[in-house]
């Protein structure tokens, strides 16, 4: 019996709540274990029809909820803030814009990205063989998504799903429900077939009771302890996963970088989403020569940040999404003092606003020995730590279980490249900080504890398939050599292959075909 069979099963609810005024924002139900097998059995009839459309039905459906996305975005904007907290300005610019560009290049594009392809299969053609692969949807597909981009992750997870010709079940985060339901809102809207996409709201016990169902993939997207269970229990189905899990990402800046530009990407990747970014700065390297001149850049910059609630427009730091994110951001901060580090700015709660609101904090004289520089925070925090050499700040940077994303800042592009090509990350920006998980053609994922799998991109799309070989023999007059029964004749036309045909060479190959004639004609006897 599997553990997940213990939950509860009755109805339950989840209580979201605005986290900039600490009020109820809503609830919605909590799925219990039935409930969710009720939806994947659904699931699975949807896909039987759905896997059958075309390409041009599937991206119709697509363009026409990016319609419904414009039609209504300030009312979804205005949702994503005051449910996740983040500013009205952040709601458009990193979630609802980069989706509808992700929306505009999979409906255009994924039927050329899964075209069949034909493959060069060498000397097997000159044997009448050809191979092609044909892509096929793999079933039912499970997205889980975090709290911090509860609308363009998922909802760019589930356009590249429905596109391959998949079924999709989403389980927003208990913390943000009704960004997760207003997606199904969207593609209710356009008339998607019914059960092609649901969404099924609950805590970690309705996620983990879709990963406990046996369906063919899970999308995950959250902290890397929840990541190891859903690997460990989606691998009792064999269920396939892509796990984009946590970051500590640094942010090297070498002296011959424009420095008030890092100065201004460093504050926008450490502070945008309030620090609740997998890809934020959390952990920032400068050359020591200009680290002084550079720090106090950030320093009166940081300072001039207006922290507000997320509603207004003018806020470029808003809350925090939930009270205990705000304990890990101030237990890292307890610990950067205790072990030796300067707050310059910042390091406490905003007293003057009444939510999850931290202010943005810059601190110095950090080291890789302590802990905030070794765990992520998911704040609006800004470690700096100094470099002499290059190879040092390279040393630096890889030193973390993490890898998701790194920016690498200078003015010699040829040392940006070379630097960038060393850090162990999914991603490594030159001159560019955190946005492009924004690119929809570009591969998002992570190394090491960061975790594994792709989405976006091509490489994403596939994960959202199965390969198929399709493997045709023309030449239907004769046996294989290699077919039973063997002989001695047989043996020696073995060696014939090992020696010549497996190097590849046709013209190598050409000197076995009296020896192969021969044993054809003995197995055509046969
Ligand atoms: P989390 O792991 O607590 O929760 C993520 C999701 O998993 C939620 O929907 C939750 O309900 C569900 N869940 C919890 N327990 C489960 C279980 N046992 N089985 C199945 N589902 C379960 O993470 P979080 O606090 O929501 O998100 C923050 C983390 O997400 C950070 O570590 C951040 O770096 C990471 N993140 C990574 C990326 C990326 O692309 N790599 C993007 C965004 C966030």
């Amino acid at each position: 019996m599997s553990a997940v069979l213990s939950f509860p099963t009755a109805q339950d609810e989840i209580i979201s709540y605005n986290p900039a005024t600490r009020e109820e924002f809503g609830r919605a139900g909590c799925a219990s274990v039935e409930e969710v097998r009720a939806a994947v059995q659904k699931s699975r009839q949807a896909f039987e029809k759905w896997k059958e459309t075309s390409f041009k039905e599937r991206a119709r459906f697509v363009m026409r909820a990016r319609e419904i996305i414009l039609d209504e975005l300030d009312e979804i904007a205005r949702l994503i803030s005051d449910e996740s907290g983040k500013p009205i300005a952040e709601a458009l610019s990193m979630e609802i814009a980069p989706v509808l560009d992700l929306m505009q290049y999979f409906a255009r594009n994924a039927a050329k990205i899964l075209k069949p392809e034909r493959i060069n299969i060498g000397l097997y053609a000159t044997m009448g063989r050809t191979s092609k692969i044909i892509y096929k949807p793999l079933g039912t597909v499970g997205i889980i998504p975090a709290w911090n981009y509860p609308f363009s992750i998922p909802l760019g997870e589930a356009v590249m799903a429905l596109m391959a010709g998949n079924a999709v079940i989403v389980k927003p985060s208990e913390l943000t429900p009704f960004i997760g339901l207003k997606i199904g809102e969207i593609f209710e809207k356009v008339g998607l077939p019914e059960n092609v996409l649901q969404v099924v709201t609950g805590d970690g016990r309705t996620g983990a009771a879709l990963v406990d169902a046996g369906i063919e993939k899970i999308m995950f997207t959250g902290s890397v302890a929840t990541g190891k269970k859903i690997a460990e229990s989606a691998a009792k189905h064999l269920t396939s996963v892509v796990l984009e899990l946590g970051g500590k990402d640094p942010m090297i800046v070498f002296a011959d970088a424009n420095l008030k530009l890092a100065a201004q990407g460093a504050i926008w990747g450490a502070f945008c989403n309030s620090g609740q970014s997998c890809s934020s700065v959390e952990r920032l390297y400068v050359e020591e020569s200009v680290a002084e001149e550079f720090t106090e850049l950030i320093v009166e910059k940081t300072k001039r940040l207006n922290q507000n609630s997320g509603d207004k427009e003018t806020t470029d730091v808003a809350a925090m999404s939930s009270e205990r994110q705000i304990k890990i951001v101030e237990d890292h901060i307890e610990s950067f003092r205790n072990e030796g580090a300067k707050i310059l700015t910042g390091g406490k709660r905003n007293a003057n606003l009444k939510g999850a609101f931290y202010e943005p904090t810059v601190i110095s004289n950090a080291t890789n020995e302590m802990r905030g520089m070794r765990e992520e925070t998911f704040g609006p925090t800004l470690p700096i730590a100094t470099f002499k050499a290059e190879q040092e700040a390279i040393d630096l940077a890889n030193d973390s279980d993490f890898g998701l994303t790194a920016s690498v800042w200078t003015g010699d592009l040829e040392k940006g490249r070379r630097v960038a090509e060393k850090i162990l990350a999914g991603t490594v920006c030159v001159n560019e900080v955190l946005y492009t998980h924004g690119i929809g053609q570009t591969p998002w994922g992570g190394f090491k504890q960061s975790g594994y799998g792709r989405t976006h991109g091509r490489h994403g799309l596939m994960e959202l398939v199965a390969p198929q070989h399709i493997h045709v023999n023309r030449a239907l007059l004769a046996p294989n050599a290699w077919w039973l029964p063997y002989s001695p004749l047989a043996v020696e036309t073995f060696r014939g292959f090992a020696r010549h045909f497996a190097g590849g060479s046709l013209r190598q190959t050409i000197k076995l075909a009296p020896q192969l004639l021969k044993r054809i004609k003995e197995l055509r006897g046969k």
